[in-house]
């Protein structure tokens, strides 16, 4: 449904008619995201600066428009869709860097700026910005506030919101709140800057971020082992956190994931590799030698068959890249692929491998796993085709059960993707009557409409229901 004319006239006045996009050619692409599932907003604003948002959203909010705050749409749970319509508010085009203090280790910027230029802004002054999703290159500031996102460096450093200091937002009414400050020691009022730290775009429209650096550790090694069983590297993985060698990255990846991963960055493992671990160490250039060559011993005796150890560098750089983009790798193999998003406590981790891939088989579904290992962290890979309504309710299968696996053991249904329309059904699994009845009055306190997001958790006013499925049918 577009927009009455009189009201997208009153956006365009302030945006500028370029930046009103309503023809569903110019909308289309505003209707997905890395999410398997097409949406169509009735119109798209391409945001220059805040000042334009400050003007149009109180106005789309007084006339009762749902919004769809979007960074670079390539989360995967479907966190920036449009099922109900409504208005993407775009702001990839807010890039600029508004102040830098490489002494007090802060950055101020704009939402739209892009993580990997604000990790390389970092690195220009000895720096390090340590959230690190695989798709670094392609996620703003924005997206990795909405979904608090953390990625392979989350086990030595934790995610987005332990490096985000303070923010501005825009509400619905068209309030700037100023949340949080320019310190890391801030312990005045409610800490909203963290409740905006993974809300998935559901509260407000952050317009700038205050976010953290910390010195950049002088030295880095990796190390990279195969195992010829799929249970052995799940297994050395938790042997190495036993070693107390603190890895600051430790990912494991199963046999069809290793070789997606090979064939298209030629790492160099062997063929008929079960499982592979990959692990990354900082500190001084004596100790993180050191703690690669004791890692690399912890992994044969866990029965490695092969390991490789890179120093910091291009050689390095090319294996963590490789690791980064299995999800891409992996989708050349299917017509639909589902990116699972599962937590459990480490100790359950390689019983947890060795379970979904049980499950796989149960439920029909060919899956390929790997794993943030040493956060206890999965993501099994659905390779499926959800044009076939079988292969459908298969993977549906495979995600019920996953999921209450996970919460049977004290995990957690998502642990970096948000809940988006994909996992919103399941968060009454995890979350009691009380507790959703909390959180949701938190989200009436600064979305009292309901307008930002709104089939997303926690949904105001819309019955629970499978939003993919419903998604499939509004396309
Ligand atoms: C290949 C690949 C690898 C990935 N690897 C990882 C990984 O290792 N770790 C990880 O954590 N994630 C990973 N992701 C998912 C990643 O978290 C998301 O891609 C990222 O957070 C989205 O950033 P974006 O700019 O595209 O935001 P979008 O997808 O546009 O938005 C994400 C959410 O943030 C909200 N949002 C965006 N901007 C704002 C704003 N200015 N104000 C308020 N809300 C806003 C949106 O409404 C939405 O809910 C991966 C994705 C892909 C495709």
């Amino acid at each position: 449904m577009p927009l009455p004319e009189q009201l997208a006239n009153q956006v365009r006045d302030i945006v500028g008619r370029e930046r009103y996009l309503d023809s569903p050619t110019d909308t289309a692409s505003y209707g997905y995201n890395s999410f398997p599932l097409h949406t169509e907003p009735a119109a798209v604003v391409l945001f220059e600066d805040r000042a334009q948002i400050e003007r149009v959203v109180p106005i789309l909010y007084a006339a009762n428009v749902p919004m769809v705050i979007r960074g670079s749409g390539t989360n995967l749970a479907g966190n920036a869709l449009a099922p109900t319509g409504g208005v993407v508010l775009s702001l990839e085009r807010m890039k600029k860097v508004l102040e830098i203090d490489p002494v007090s280790l802060f950055a101020r910027v704009e939402a739209g700026a892009n993580v990997k230029a604000i990790q390389e802004l970092a690195a220009s002054h000895g720096l390090l910005f340590p959230p690190n999703p695989g798709n670094v290159d392609a996620v703003t500031v924005g997206g990795i506030i909405g979904c608090n996102s953390s990625g392979d460096l989350a086990l030595g450093y934790g995610g987005t919101r332990d490096f985000v200091l303070g923010m501005e937002v825009v509400t619905g009414e068209g309030q700037v709140l100023k949340l949080g400050s320019r310190v890391r020691k801030d312990v005045t009022g409610y800490d909203l800057v963290r409740l905006f730290c993974g809300c998935e775009g559901t509260l407000g429209v952050v317009v700038e971020a205050t976010v953290r650096f910390i010195n950049k550790p002088e030295g880095e090694a990796s190390v990279l082992a195969a195992f010829p069983e799929q249970q052995q590297g799940a297994e050395a993985a938790l042997a190495l956190l036993g070693a107390k060698l603190a890895p600051v990255a430790l990912e494991y990846m199963d046999a069809p994931t290793t070789q997606a991963v090979e064939a298209a960055f030629k790492l160099g493992f062997p063929t008929g590799t079960g499982s592979s671990v990959l692990v990354k160490f900082h500190g001084s250039a004596e100790g993180v030698d050191s703690s690669a060559k004791r890692c690399a011993a912890v992994f044969e005796r866990a029965g490695a068959s092969w390991t490789r150890l890179a120093l910091d560098g291009e050689p390095a750089e090319h294996v963590w890249r490789a690791r980064h983009l299995a999800y891409p790798a992996l989708a050349r193999n299917c017509p639909t692929l589902y990116g699972e998003d599962i937590v459990v406590p480490i100790r359950h981790f390689p019983a947890t491998v060795a379970r979904f891939h049980e499950l796989a088989i149960e439920c029909g579904v060919p899956i390929a796993l790997f794993a943030h290992a040493g956060d206890g962290h999965l993501h099994p890979c659905l390779l499926t085709n959800d044009a076939d309504p079988a292969q459908r309710e298969r993977s549906d299968r495979f995600i019920d059960a996953a999921v209450r696996h996970a919460l049977a053991l004290g995990g957690a249904i998502t642990g970096e993707h948000g809940l988006g329309v994909h996992k919103t059904p399941y968060a009454h699994l995890q979350l009691g009557d009380h507790e959703r009845a909390a959180m949701k009055r938190i989200k009436l306190a600064f979305d009292p409409k309901g307008l930002f997001n709104p089939m997303i958790f926690p949904v105001t006013g819309h019955p629970p229901n499978n939003p993919r499925r419903k998604g499939i049918e509004i396309v």
